[in-house]
């Protein structure tokens, strides 16, 4: 049977594309038919696009709670600024770590200074129940360590691979990597069998396993392998991300991951009325609002 799934093969799920800010983005994580891998949850690639000093990502000052965000540039930067008062200019091959807990704020803005293209990947971690219930924090990574796969760079933002670590504070059992191919890179990665992995292509050709990956595209694995054959086109650039499978639901609404709806509409409660819980970011952008969960029902 053609469409018959054999859990051996990669299953490729399409991402879909949708506006954050000023920019395109291709959304892999969260699908209706994959939510999660391990604990990431959330992977948006924004761009390529042409920036300038005074315009970029332009996300103006929206909040998280119970969940990390990982920013990942692979052209260009960006400036960040949250509720803590961290002000921080992102590179390319530098990641920035976000720990919303029960509540931070931030906006991505332009940087005044760099203009030029903009890409890059953006990432959630659901945190745990200590973590999520626990004070926000912000990590800017200038160092992450970098080993060699085949004829690939493999940088890792998050966890562990081939015993080199990461700095980024987040919860075990997870790994984030940007593979970037200097010549055509035909490799064996190594992986945690108690791990289920997500590779999403973010520029040039690709091959997991001896299946075809189209950028933007999430390739899946579930836990159980130690190894991965890649074969990608010199300079592409790929993104595996890998963790324990979550053994509970999250919930995710808007910008706020949570267990329950009463979690979510505090949350909500809170950014709207603008209370305090979670702080306030210096930006000239524009605080960002949105409509009360469906759940609430029709406004009057
Ligand atoms: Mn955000």
């Amino acid at each position: 049977m053609a469409d018959e799934f054999n859990p051996d093969d990669l299953e490729v799920l399409p991402s879909h594309r949708a506006t954050v800010g000023a920019l395109q983005v291709r959304r892999a994580l969260p699908q209706r038919r994959r939510r999660t891998v391990g604990a990431w949850c959330f992977a948006d690639h924004m761009g390529p696009a042409d920036v300038t000093e005074g315009s970029g990502l332009d996300i103006g000052p929206h909040p998280h709670t119970g969940l990390q965000t990982v920013t990942w540039l692979v052209d260009g930067q960006a400036l960040h600024r949250d509720s803590l008062g961290s002000e921080q200019v992102i590179a390319a091959g530098d990641a920035n770590v976000m720990s919303a807990g029960l509540g931070v704020a931030h906006a991505e803005e332009a940087t005044g200074h760099y203009r030029g293209t903009l890409q890059g990947i953006q990432l959630w971690i659901a945190q745990d129940d200590d973590a999520r219930h626990g004070p926000a924090a912000f990590q800017h990574l200038d160092d992450l360590p970098r080993v060699e796969v085949g004829a690939a760079t493999a940088t890792i933002f998050v966890g562990e691979y081939q015993g080199q670590r990461s700095r980024a504070r987040c919860r075990a059992g997870l790994v984030g990597l940007e593979l970037r191919s200097h010549g055509a890179t035909d490799a064996t990665l190594a992986l945690d069998p108690g791990f289920e992995y997500g590779v999403i292509v973010l520029e040039g050709e690709a091959q997991v396993d001896g299946t075809p990956l189209t950028a933007g595209a999430l390739g899946y694995r579930r836990p159980g392998r130690d190894e991965l054959g890649l074969r990608a086109s010199a300079g592409s650039t790929i993104i595996v991300l890998g963790g324990v499978p979550l053994d509970h639901e999250i919930l995710m609404w808007w910008n706020f991951v949570a267990r329950t709806r009463e979690e979510i509409d505090a949350a909500y409660d809170s950014w709207m009325a603008d209370d305090g819980r979670f702080g306030t970011v210096t930006s000239p952008l524009e605080r960002i609002a949105t409509t009360a969960p469906y759940w609430r029902g029709p406004r009057p």
